[in-house]
């Protein structure tokens, strides 16, 4: 399953990240998933929602995701149009020389954790 892949390498990242920055736990994560990515999301929270239980660092942190819209540019009239209703097809013009200007990539865009601080000593 891709999902499993994927989530797997955000749970990484997100270790790798925490041993940067001396982060105990993991607040939330927010993922940007691009409409064309052939991510399903339904899937990629289910995967989390079962991984987030065995992991301490990201245990009962929610995953949200952001879709970014897919965007398609048309290099024989130079213009831009919504990828998904249209396809490879320039709604504008009718060609076919197009291609992808966003949508297609995935990426963790926002990290929310705990700082590892130490509680003042009272004197
Ligand atoms: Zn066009």
């Amino acid at each position: 399953m891709h999902e499993l892949g994927i989530v797997k390498h955000v749970i990484q990242t997100l270790h790798d990240v925490a041993k940067e920055h001396d982060v105990r736990r993991i607040g939330s994560v927010t993922l940007e998933v691009g409409e064309v990515s052939g991510v399903v999301t339904e899937q990629l929270v289910d995967c989390w929602n079962y991984f987030r239980e065995k992991d301490e660092l990201v245990r009962g942190a929610p995953l949200y995701i952001e879709t970014v819209e897919a965007v398609t540019f048309c290099t024989a009239c130079e213009g831009t149009y919504k990828t998904v209703p249209n396809g490879k097809t320039c709604p504008l013009c009718g060609s076919t020389e197009t291609y992808l200007l966003q949508g297609n990539a995935f990426s963790i865009k926002q990290i929310e954790a705990e700082l590892n601080t130490d509680p003042p000593q009272n004197a």
